[in-house]
């Protein structure tokens, strides 16, 4: 039967599109322009787009195709005999071909960028981690475990382990875990219990690992107590080990299943048993949780570069929809209040990304030896405060990414619950919020860390001379200042704890709004481009300064 001729077609909403995500960006371009000299960026810029065309295009088709497949972990054969191998899902099969032929992991090792490596890397990361289903996360230990056995001195595992870590042909090429956390706690991991015994000649290890991503990795560091050590995290050494033999069995080791998780369902983080593991000692048989610093720091890296992704992701998905979409007649892009909501994500976004990309400088620095005792002293402050901080940053946006899609954004298939979700991951592992702001805060080093933050605000300050932008830049600083004059104070150590976050988040902002007032003005000057002006403006009107007082007696109190 024919319907009625009044009736209107039935309205099918077209679905947001990505295009190529290197051209795309808004602030990619000009930045690169800013930071790395012109004969390092052409050749970074050409290979950030294709990077960018295979994010918004294959690779990102193929992440919405394999949306339902999961990781199946298959402990025992037909015949009884114990397997534990983990099959990973056809997007993570591709993500290792494009790591390798791209380099996300061996391109800081390689001389080509000097130090600009660290940037050339981050910036193909910050392309492809959105469309990579959480395969940045084992990138980020492998990269991790390069680092630590490079600053553990241990050439035999250098020699061992780097070429592979740091492989581009795919037969070679090897992911590292990075097995810390056991059910005692992951952020006091000194109470660990795993047991390392010297027996004929060799250490093997014993103990319950309790969160392991990824399980599918070729070789781990890990933390154990050496027989006879003292409780703590000095009594904890590190070690290195293989997960399987030459012939393909597991070493000492029993997957006993795969972690149900709220997101990063892609990433099969195990329970293990180490039931004699054998294991190399890297370093010293003590100190390990300070030996696999150099591991937390890269990773806490990845983690802020991860969070500054999905908050561009959000945004490019949520932008394309905003212009499709439409309501009381015009498309949402037109709306006031949606075009309010939007600004203020991509914001934070800008935001986070200058900030991010410093940290990422500085470490370049830092390990082609080109950095200065401030540069240094930043560096140390900034890669907790940089990981704390985007980590929250993401989780927001990304939620307000999620509404902006009305009940679409509830619904599985559009692949916006698996991005909030991924992103939700971000504060807990690598240190949660709090874990790390108290990091920030009880640091020896806390006051060059401090005096170095507000060297690099005043110098932004100095720059900006657009009177708007000079304005922001000093209510950034102002917020610097009065944090530090929180610090000094005297406090009680009870209320300096209970204020740590706000003092992280305050810092952290304040940085962010100077940097931004710096980009915007070189914008202005360079490329009379008003956008980071827009964007420095709106973020100077968001929370900057988070200082308030705390009365601890009071929230105990409220908590009964
Ligand atoms: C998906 C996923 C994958 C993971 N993969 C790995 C892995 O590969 N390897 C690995 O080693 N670990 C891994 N982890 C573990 C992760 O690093 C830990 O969950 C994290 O460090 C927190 O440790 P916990 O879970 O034991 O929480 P707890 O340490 O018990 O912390 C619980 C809460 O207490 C708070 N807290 C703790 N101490 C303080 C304090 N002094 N003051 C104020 N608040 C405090 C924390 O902020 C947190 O909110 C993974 C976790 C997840 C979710």
């Amino acid at each position: 039967m024919n319907a009625p001729e009044s009736a209107q077609p039935l309205f099918t909403q077209a679905p947001p599109r990505l295009g190529n995500q290197f051209r795309d960006d808004p602030l990619l371009g000009p930045w690169l322009r800013r930071t790395i000299p012109a004969e390092h960026a052409r050749e970074i810029a050409a290979e950030l787009d294709e990077l960018g065309r295979i994010a918004g295009g294959d690779l990102y088709a193929l992440q919405i195709a394999d949306r339902e497949n999961e990781p199946v972990l298959r402990q025992w054969d037909a015949w009884g005999n114990r397997l534990d191998t983990v099959d990973v899902s056809p997007l993570w099969r591709e993500a290792e071909r494009l790591t390798v032929k791209h380099g996300l992991v061996a391109t800081a090792y390689e001389p080509a960028f000097g130090r600009h490596a660290r940037l050339a890397q981050f910036l193909k990361v910050y392309l492809f981690h959105p469309s990579s289903d959480v395969y940045t996360c084992p990138l980020a230990m492998t990269d991790g475990a390069a680092r630590c056995l490079i600053e553990s001195g241990n050439q035999a595992l250098m020699d061992r382990a780097l070429p592979r870590l740091t492989a581009r042909d795919p037969a070679k090429f090897w992911t590292s875990g990075q097995w810390m956390t056991e059910t005692t706690g992951g952020s006091d991991v000194g109470r660990s219990q795993t047991r390392a015994v010297f027996e004929n000649g060799r250490w093997r290890l014993y103990g319950r690992k309790w969160f392991t991503s990824a399980v599918s990795s070729q070789m781990a560091l890990t933390l154990a107590r050496p027989e006879g050590n003292p409780g703590g995290g000095k009594g904890l050494a590190m070690f290195y080990l293989e997960v399987r033999d030459a012939n393909g069995q597991l070493n000492g080791i029993r997957v006993d299943r795969l972690k149900d998780k709220l997101g990063t369902r892609k990433v099969p983080t195990a329970e293990l048993m180490l039931e004699g593991t054998q294991a190399e000692l890297v370093g010293q048989p003590a100190n390990g949780t300070r030996a696999i610093e150099p591991m937390l720091a890269v990773t806490r890296m990845w983690n802020s570069v991860c969070a500054v992704a999905f908050m561009r992701r959000g945004l490019a998905l949520a932008r394309s929809y905003s212009a499709q979409r439409e309501a009381f007649g015009q498309p949402l892009a037109n709306l006031p209040l949606h075009v309010d909501t939007l600004a203020g994500l991509e914001a934070e976004t800008w935001g986070a990304f200058l900030m991010t990309f410093l940290l990422v400088e500085l470490n370049g620095r830092q390990e082609r030896n080109e950095i200065d005792a401030e540069q240094r002293s930043l560096l140390r402050l900034l890669t907790p405060l940089t990981k704390l901080v985007t980590g929250k940053q993401a989780v927001s946006v990304v939620s307000e990414v999620v509404e902006s899609f009305g009940g679409a954004g509830y619904c599985e298939d559009t692949g916006l619950p698996q991005l909030l979700r991924d992103t939700h991951v971000l504060p807990i592992w690598e240190g949660t919020t709090n874990v790390l702001s108290l990091d920030a805060l009880l640091r020896s080093d806390l006051h060059s860390g401090l005096a170095a933050l507000m060297g690099r605000a005043s110098a932004c300050l100095r720059g900006v001379s657009q009177p708007r932008l000079a304005a922001a830049a000093r209510q950034a600083v102002a917020a610097m200042e009065r944090a530090a004059l929180w610090l000094e104070a005297g406090q009680d150590p009870e209320i300096l704890q209970a204020g740590a976050r706000r003092l992280a988040m305050t810092l952290a902002r304040s940085l962010q709004l100077v940097l931004l007032c710096e980009h915007a003005q070189w914008l202005i000057d360079n490329e009379k481009d008003p956008r980071g002006m827009s964007a420095a403006l709106r973020f100077s009107r968001l929370p900057v300064d988070l200082m308030h007082d705390v009365d601890p007696a009071l929230d105990r109190q409220l908590l009964g």
